[in-house]
């Protein structure tokens, strides 16, 4: 029976100007941000979460994303497209049937319709908004990469049907996140034995510098929201989105999945390559 796992993987960088990503930093500084993509492993079937830069632009950058290369080039090698990696890491691309996405901006998309037998799991305002962007946000969606013939989307709605369990077992939870795009999504993905991992896509930034004391003059705080113990994961292993004062989400508590994923990614870089080992999981409804 294939394991639980959650892999982290990472589909090429985005070459830019540091003022790109934080607003009047920098100097015209450059900079290079990574273009991560998740794998979950489960016996019902794989998902891919977002899948970084479409294989197009590891052979012709402006060709495939055209003029917003002058902001954003990305940096991507012929073996690193998101079919390829999961092909690597010895699973079969037939055997994925999610393809979960946050935004579908142009460094998210990349496994949109690339896995032959994957349903898609997008928010319908996204998939609309995508398709007649504002101006300012054209430029980050490549209709290419969406408007694909003969592909299955599941749409979700938003609050709607937020918190849809894909597998019914706990194990890949969507929570409508919306901000940074107006159908944004981020993953809760519940790994009984490494903890909890809430997926953000890109509806988190750090909040550092310039902006931080910025934000702190205009009378803000920044703190970390320490959840009660029994959100962030009670004996039977189950997580509850988790929820500050004001209502809105809030980052988990120390010791939980994603800090410590954070430790890792940052002492290593990457993930183990053989992922999160999440056996033994405690909901036991896989099959
Ligand atoms: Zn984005």
């Amino acid at each position: 029976m294939t394991d639980i796992r959650l892999y982290m993987l990472q589909s090429g960088t985005l070459r830019c100007k540091l003022h790109n990503i934080k607003m009047n930093e920098g100097n015209g500084a450059d900079y290079e941000i990574p273009v991560p993509f998740f794998l979950i492993t489960h016996p019902k079937g794989h998902t891919v979460i977002d899948g970084g830069n479409a294989i197009e632009v590891a052979t012709d950058p402006r060709g495939y994303w055209g003029k917003i290369c002058d902001v954003y080039w990305p940096i991507l090698g012929r073996d690193k497209g998101c079919v390829d990696q999961v092909k690597a890491l010895g699973f079969d691309p037939a055997d994925v049937r999610y393809v979960v996405h946050s935004p579908l901006h142009l460094d998210h998309t990349g496994a949109f319709g690339r896995f032959p037998n994957a349903r898609q799991v997008v928010q319908r305002a996204e998939y609309q908004y995508a398709f007649a962007p504002d101006w300012f946000a054209a430029g980050g969606y490549i209709r290419k990469d969406f408007d694909r013939q003969g592909v299955k989307i599941d749409f979700l709605y938003g609050v709607a049907d937020d918190h849809c369990d894909l597998y019914g077992d706990g194990t890949l939870t969507t929570v409508f996140s919306p901000g940074h795009s107006p159908g944004h999504q981020s993953f809760l993905v519940r790994l009984p034995r490494s903890g909890p991992v809430l997926l953000t896509g890109d509806a988190v930034r750090p909040l550092g510098g310039k902006i931080a004391s910025r934000l702190s003059h205009l009378g803000h705080r920044h703190r970390p929201v320490r959840p009660k113990a029994a959100e962030s994961g009670g004996a039977d292993g189950r997580v509850d989105r988790h929820r500050s004062r004001s209502g809105r989400l809030a980052g988990p508590a120390p010791g939980t999945g994603l800090l410590r994923l954070t430790k890792q990614v940052r002492k290593t870089g990457l993930l183990p390559k053989n992922g999160l080992n999440v056996r033994n999981m405690r909901n036991g409804k896989s099959q």
